[in-house]
């Protein structure tokens, strides 16, 4: 029996909602598997990535032995409580000693050392108090940063806003923006533009150029709003005369109608459907009964001439003369929506279809 111990985990990609299996590693044995301990040091054994690249963290624990120099760590996911710590610790330890050789001598197997899992790199090289003094440092810097501070306060103060602007900007369709903007008077407001800088300020604190840019954009989106009317802050990215409701995501006006009905948790949305009967049609349009939007939605997942023969295969209604009729309609709305890229890319996967279309009649 192997020392070293995993188990293969079902995921779904929060990204792009593929199913895939990981392997979990929960037991390490440094001198048993070089690789792993390798991949302990340089932060990437709990890294999953599903089939179509996107990764992330696993929050697992781990126990690590290595007997060469002695060491046993039990690396916990941020969230585990001090009794989860404990508890998961032993059963690890135990399971771990009941296949091990003890020699006498081994008193660092009694009891593992608990290390958050973001220090485990640093507990095997033997630089967990400075790498921990790091942390607290960088902790207290930022604490003290009059500017962070000021930050997270707006921020703690206005979490209705927080929300409501986030799901704003994660808006991929600047027509879906627009709309989402007319209709919430909440985010032409003073308070909203204050909790926009606040982001801004964090984002620029935290380096990160990608966020700074997307709130630049809608930082300025809603002060041309406030100053002079939606029409006028979308000028520049959409066109003018473009069909309004075309592109609409039904995701977008179920997500709409959820917020103004105040809808946090899904006891609310019982209640809810029970007593707004809209709500159950919209629900249905948003989460895809219509087959033509689960077709396009897997089209757009399409990478290859292969990858749309096999979308094809799945959505029929993609070959039928209705179905690319709606395609090429999709596509000229998005152009029209200065979306030329999503424009391109469905052109040509509707090119694609009408090959494949061609070569099976
Ligand atoms: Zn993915």
């Amino acid at each position: 029996m192997p020392l070293s111990a995993s188990q293969t985990v079902a995921l779904t990609c929060p990204q792009c909602q593929a199913a895939f299996n990981v392997e979990v590693w929960l037991i390490i044995d440094a001198g048993e598997r070089p690789d792993l301990a390798a991949r302990c040091r340089d932060g990437s054994i709990h890294v999953a990535t599903c089939p179509n690249g996107h990764s992330g963290m696993l929050g697992a624990p781990l126990l690590y032995h290595d007997r060469a120099n002695q060491q046993l760590f039990f690396s916990y996911p941020p969230g585990m409580t001090e009794a989860q710590i404990q508890e998961t610790g032993n059963q690890l330890v135990e399971k771990l000693r009941s296949q091990l050789l003890i020699l006498p001598g081994s008193s660092y197997l009694d009891a593992p050392r608990a290390v958050p899992l973001e220090l485990l790199s640093a507990a095997i090289e033997d630089r967990l108090d400075e790498a921990m003094a790091e942390l607290q440092a960088q902790a207290e810097a930022l604490q003290n940063d009059p500017v962070i501070g000021a930050a997270m306060r707006t921020l703690q103060e206005h979490p209705m806003l927080v929300e409501a602007l986030l799901a704003w900007m994660n808006l991929e369709l600047w027509q879906d923006s627009k709309v989402f903007l007319a209709a919430r008077a909440d985010l032409l407001t003073a308070d909203a533009e204050q909790v926009i800088g606040a982001m801004l300020d964090l984002a620029r604190a935290q380096n990160d150029a990608n966020a700074v840019e997307d709130l630049g954009v809608h930082d300025e989106i809603l002060r041309t709003a406030r100053a002079q009317g939606v029409d006028a802050a979308y000028a520049d990215y959409l066109v003018e005369g473009a069909r309004e409701t075309v592109l609409a995501d039904p995701r977008l006006e179920l997500e709409m109608r959820l917020a103004e009905l105040n809808i946090r948790s899904k006891a609310d949305l019982e209640r809810a459907l029970q007593e707004h009967p809209d709500l159950q049609v919209l629900m249905q349009r948003a989460v895809g009964n219509d087959p033509l939007m689960q077709a396009l939605d897997a089209l757009t997942m399409a990478e290859s001439f292969q990858d749309t023969q096999g979308v094809a295969r799945a959505y029929p209604i993609l070959l039928s003369d209705e179905g690319l009729q709606a395609l090429r309609a999709f596509a000229q709305g998005a152009r029209q929506n200065g979306e030329p890229d999503a424009a391109d890319q469905l052109e040509t996967r509707i090119a694609m279809l009408e090959q494949i279309r061609a070569n099976n009649v």
